[in-house]
């Protein structure tokens, strides 16, 4: 039988969650009935671009921003590339860019390529991180010069969940004149954001990082901060992103957005307080286990650990089979053996970041779930260390 929600748990909602089954309810109409094209003339499109305001209008609404400054785009890796690409099209003579070490491979790996990408050769700050994954503000503000095209900090890491300043952030970069986007995906639904009070220029956000299907991105950018198009076609987005809309996706973000609003209390009490417990249970009953990110400065559902002396890719092998759904590493870094380029940032050590664990949390666990995780990793782990050449039991 092929697994659904209903048998496994599922700990890996950083990197991806279930599409609320209000949001599929909402979805269906678009992909069946209601097709028109929302740019057309007629009423049976029309009606399709009135559906979309609405959902635009809740999308600006979770992270308080207007309206008209959500552009929808395909993904969350689309958003992050085109705010990056447009500070360096209305800059052309600016060559520089402040990032951090920790970023998602949607951001370090564009500025990795930028050179290749654009013909040009920049210089990009990678900010180095704390052992606990936080950043040192004063080093940021020496790292921006008049040559800083745009700075990219995510708002909080996916990986470790650890939360940046990034309001403060962008705030110091307007004070130097140099534009600030900041990777929200993680954060957007777990963590209240108000755009209107920040110097935030722009935001990414991803669908289905927040109960809305994959596919599915936003960019907010702010109201009067130059923009470069990076999908070049119609006049859709208000000429601000080419391509017929996703319209049934785009629905479906703007019923998650609402759903993220309300249930915001929920993820901050219950599912942080289930966040807790798991990680209490598991760093309390289990020996040479480690906490990897700040334990206040992080996001309500995310937990990091380390088990000392063992592989993260055998630990996730123990945990399927009793379909136990986590991550080691980030899903993108796993399957090679280097270990995650966060964790190598933060200083973690070898025999350390080798068996690491990222557990994510979202509305749908339950303490029943958590509770069996707690009672089934301790003897995965000393199973796994009874193979260990390096482990000795002390
Ligand atoms: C998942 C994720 C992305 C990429 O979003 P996609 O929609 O999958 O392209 C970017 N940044 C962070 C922090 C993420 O967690």
């Amino acid at each position: 039988m092929p697994l659904d929600h209903e048998n496994v748990i599922y700990l890996d909602n950083n990197a991806t969650t279930r599409v609320a089954p209000e949001v599929v309810e909402t979805m269906l109409p678009y992909l069946s009935n209601y097709y028109g094209n929302p740019s057309s003339m007629h009423n049976f499109g029309g009606q399709v671009g009135a559906a979309l305001k609405d959902a635009r209008a809740s999308v600006a609404e979770l992270i308080g921003a207007a309206p008209e400054e959500i552009v929808f785009t395909s993904c969350g890796t689309e958003s992050d590339s085109t705010a990056i690409l447009s500070a360096l099209c209305t800059f052309p003579e600016k060559r520089h860019i402040v990032t951090t070490r920790v970023e998602h491979p949607a951001v370090k790996s564009l500025c990795e390529n930028l050179d290749t990408l654009t013909g040009r050769k920049h210089r990009i700050t990678w900010l180095p991180v704390e052992s606990d994954g936080t950043l040192d503000l004063e080093q940021f503000r020496q790292s921006l010069t008049e040559d800083t095209a745009i700075v990219s900090v995510m708002w909080a890491n996916n990986e470790t969940g650890v939360i940046f300043p990034v309001e403060e952030m962008a705030q110091i970069a307007h004070d130097h004149g140099v534009l600030f986007h900041t990777d929200a995906v993680q954060a957007v639904g777990k963590v209240p954001i108000n755009l209107k009070e920040t110097a935030i220029d722009f935001l990414s956000l991803s669908g289905h990082k927040l109960h809305a299907p994959k596919g599915i991105g936003v960019l907010y950018v702010k109201k009067g901060t130059p923009y470069v198009p990076f999908l070049n076609g119609g006049h859709q987005e208000n000429g601000r992103r080419g391509g017929t809309e996703n319209v049934a996706s785009i629905i479906g973000l703007g019923k998650a957005c609402q759903m993220a609003a309300a249930n915001m209390e929920e993820e901050n009490t219950r599912v942080k307080a289930l966040r807790d417990k798991l990680e209490k249970g598991l760093l309390e009953n289990i020996p040479k286990a480690l906490l990897n990110g700040h334990k206040d400065k992080r996001l309500p559902n995310t937990a990091n650990i380390s088990f000392e002396y063992v592989e993260g890719e055998a630990i996730l092998l123990h945990m399927n089979q009793l379909n136990i759904c986590a991550s080691s590493g980030s899903a993108c870094t796993s399957g090679s053996l280097e270990p995650s380029h966060v964790l190598r940032a933060m200083g973690v050590p070898f025999t350390a970041a080798h068996g690491s664990i990222r557990f994510s949390l979202s509305v749908y666990n339950t303490e029943q779930e958590v509770d069996f995780v707690i009672e089934k990793m301790p003897s995965i782990i000393a199973n796994l260390r009874a193979l260990s050449p390096f482990w000795e039991e002390e």
